[in-house]
């Protein structure tokens, strides 16, 4: 029979000029929105007052009346079918990593054997999905099983378009029976709620006109691109999304030639035909460049409100594999599909706009708006320096652990770059000379230095910072490329959010012993930069010293998911999160929970592969060859040669025995780990157990097949090896 590696890389190879690689030349600016109901075509589709009342109800995040829902039911039902849908559904983001919907037709049956249609209020407000298969921690264990979704009218529906047909996707939260949220997207915009009040609170020191602060957010996204027949020739990458074994090719990222280099034809195809899909979706996408590593690559849209932003990428993700399956690829959006070359991480820029339109994180022209810059610049320094390890639990996945604290960037310290320019200019207003200068000059704002314009090339060239200030944003850079940023942008928001109500309260308590409004300001400001100095790091943040360094300023270095999340449950964190009213105790605890137990259970799909595959795939193969080396050497003993004419073959018949027992043994020495883990009751002793017991097996293992993998003849070999993976000709 043939060999499956071989049926693949021969399969792979025809597709390769298959694919049309004509660029769709319709312009972006007609397709943009195309399947989104948008507000302009709510406009379209709505009484006039109907309109008026639904716009003001979504900017001002107020709810939506029963009759109101109806007329908006009757005109996204009408436009959804007008556009060819044929079904419709709730889409909502579980704790599960992914996107889920629940489809029902807009069409039933009636007795009189015609069809009616069957869309309104209660369908588009809410529904019932049957929810008992998402994880929930416990919580529906003990309340009411049931789940809920209801709308979100500050996300706009969608129609999804696939091979089978047409669905009016509605995005909703995700909520248990007594209000419990189950999903990402609700405590997102409880976060968003908190950070636009803490944030207005404070920019109307500056302007009254501030009503409003928007969190905003651009993603960049990087990926892998694979042969869909090469994949399908790797029950790893099939099952856990990652390469478990494979020795680097000869040629990696080494001659850096990648990054820079044209886009393959093949691969541009996919990237335009995903750019004109995800306009369709109103996703703008911008950017598309090859990244470091053979086959990596990233997109990124312009930014966005942040929940529309977070949901468009849940959305990209979709669409990105959907598309690449079109061009017979597929999307690899694991952090580390290869142990040898670069990770993929997903960068989340984040800054603050305010209804007037001004974006907080950027520096003013003004002194005055120096000193607003300065101040939200400053708050959401002390907010990371304070509430680091949550930041870093926000990240913390089985599959990011392998980014994080693995040698390879960002780490698993939390550390925030600045650039030169705006370190020292944090230098001069900590410093006396500073206060000296504003107690002497009777316009406060003078003395205050000027930051010059920050030109993005002087910001940005500091890639090894997990959080880095890049002009007039923050990139928070260490969210793992399969990501949902709901959680990281939750925790972020939170915590830039409780750190201004603190200011807040501290100015306001300097202004009531009779400090004038503006040096109270200046003082606070002057005394968080003194007190989160420790999370200013400039330097390279890969460089063992930096490791030793952040343990002398007594920063965590957690390098594991199951310790990471212990912060999630930690009194103070519980506090924090009931007090913005993020999540009660009991949400706490239960994503705690949650994430404890996916991960274990990824490493145990993980162990349960490779024990499949080395038994199954892997020895049969080596002995087969071991066999024919076998049979090599007795046909030359038979004619009578001397050991020195087959020694060679001597060798590697040793060596294979060797190397096909370890595995062999390895993984059921593993197998007996893992069972000894099934037994622990407590989800944290357990999620412990399969990283520190369980998981070292893996590398181990991996290390004797790639051995083998070297010597074993090629044509037996079983799986499409890494230098047929990661190049795309
Ligand atoms: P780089 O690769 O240099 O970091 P990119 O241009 O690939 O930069 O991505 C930058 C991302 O940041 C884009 O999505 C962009 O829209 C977004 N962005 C720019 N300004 C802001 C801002 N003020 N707030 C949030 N995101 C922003
Ligand atoms: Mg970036």
């Amino acid at each position: 029979m043939l060999n499956s590696r071989l049926a693949a890389v021969e399969t792979a190879s025809k597709h390769m000029f298959n694919e049309t690689t004509e660029v769709n030349a319709e312009r972006a600016i007609h397709i943009f929105n195309k399947n989104v109901f948008s507000i302009s075509k709510m406009r379209d589709y709505l009484p006039k007052p109907t309109f008026v009342e639904l716009k003001s109800a979504i900017d001002e995040g107020r709810q939506i009346s029963r009759e109101l829902a109806d007329f908006i039911a009757q005109a996204m039902k009408t436009w959804a079918l007008e556009n060819g849908a044929t079904h419709y559904t709730h889409w909502f983001q579980p704790l599960t990593g992914s996107t889920a919907e629940k489809h029902d037709a807009f069409f039933e049956p009636d007795s009189d054997g015609s069809a009616i249609e069957k869309f309104n209020a209660d369908a588009l407000v809410q529904q019932e999905p049957d929810a008992s298969s998402f994880p929930n921690g416990g919580i529906r264990n003990t309340f009411e099983a049931r789940g809920y979704t209801a709308w979100d009218p500050s996300s706009p529906a969608f129609i999804f378009e696939t091979g089978a047909g047409k669905t009016l996707c509605i995005p909703t939260v995700f909520v248990s029976y007594t209000g419990e949220s189950l999903d990402y997207k609700a405590p997102l915009l409880k976060a968003i709620a908190s950070i636009d009040k803490a944030a207005t609170d404070v920019a109307q020191y500056f302007d009254k006109a501030v009503t409003k602060v928007n969190a905003s957010l651009g993603i960049e996204q990087e990926y892998f691109l694979v042969d869909l027949a090469l994949y399908n020739a790797r029950p790893d990458l099939q099952l856990t999304g990652r390469t478990l074994f494979g020795h680097m090719s000869a040629k990696g990222q080494q001659l850096e030639d990648h990054y820079f280099g044209a886009i393959p034809e093949r691969v541009l195809a996919y990237m335009v035909d995903l750019e004109n899909e995800a306009l369709k979706l109103g996703i703008p996408l911008k950017t598309r460049h090859n990244e470091v590593a053979p086959s990596q690559f990233e997109c990124a849209p312009m930014f966005e409100e942040i929940n529309l932003a977070i949901d468009h990428n849940q959305l990209l993700m979709n669409l990105m594999e959907q598309v690449a399956i079109r061009h017979s690829f597929k999307v690899l959006l694991h952090e580390k599909p290869y142990s040898g070359v670069n990770g993929s991480g997903k960068h989340n820029n984040w800054s603050l706009i305010t209804n007037t339109g001004v974006n907080l994180l950027s520096p003013g022209k003004t002194p005055k708006n120096n000193l607003m810059f300065l101040t939200f610049f400053v708050n959401t320094i002390k907010a990371v320096f304070e509430h680091a390890d949550l930041l870093r639990a926000s990240i913390a996945s089985h599959s990011n652990d392998h980014r994080l604290g693995a040698n390879e960037a960002p780490p698993a310290i939390i550390s925030i770059f600045l650039g030169s320019q705006l370190d020292e200019i944090l230098e001069e207003v900590e410093s006396a000379r500073v206060a000296k200068k504003v107690k002497a000059d009777a316009n406060l704002w003078h003395g205050i230095p000027k930051i010059p314009d920050l030109k993005l090339d002087n910001t940005d060239r500091n890639r090894t910072s997990p959080f880095a200030f890049t002009g007039n944003k923050f990139e928070f850079r260490a969210v793992g490329s399969s990501a949902n940023s709901a959680l990281p942008m939750t925790i972020l928001n939170a915590i830039v959010a409780t750190q201004l109500i603190e200011f807040k309260n501290e100015v306001d308590k300097q202004i009531k012993k009779g400090t004038k409004k503006d040096l109270a300001i200046l003082n606070v400001v002057r005394k968080y930069i003194k007190d989160s100095k420790a999370i200013r790091f400039e330097g390279n943040g890969y460089s063992e010293e930096w490791e030793i360094e952040a343990g002398t300023r007594g920063l965590s270095n957690i390098k594991s998911t199951p310790k990471a999340l212990d912060v999630y449950v930690k009194p103070e964190s519980l506090e924090l999160f009931e007090t913005l009213g993020i999540f009660s105790r009991r949400e706490s605890e239960a994503r705690h929970e949650i994430l404890l137990e996916n991960f274990f259970k990824k490493l145990q799909i993980e162990a349960r592969v490779i024990g499949d595959v080395v038994t199954s795939q892997i020895a049969p193969a080596c002995i087969v060859y071991q066999n024919q080396l076998i049979e090599n050497v007795k046909g030359l003993k038979d004619l009578g040669l001397n050991k020195e004419a087959y020694s060679s073959q001597l060798n590697y018949i040793e060596r294979i025995s060797k190397h096909v027992n370890l595995i062999l043994e390895l993984a059921e020495e593993m197998r007996q780990a893992r069972k000894k883990a099934n037994t622990i009751d407590d989800i944290r002793e357990k999620a412990i157990a399969y990283d520190e017991v369980v998981k070292p097996f893996f590398d181990e293992i991996r290390y004797n097949v790639n051995k083998l993998e070297k010597i074993v003849d090629d044509a037996k070999w079983p799986l499409p090896k890494l230098r047929e993976l990661l190049f795309i000709h």
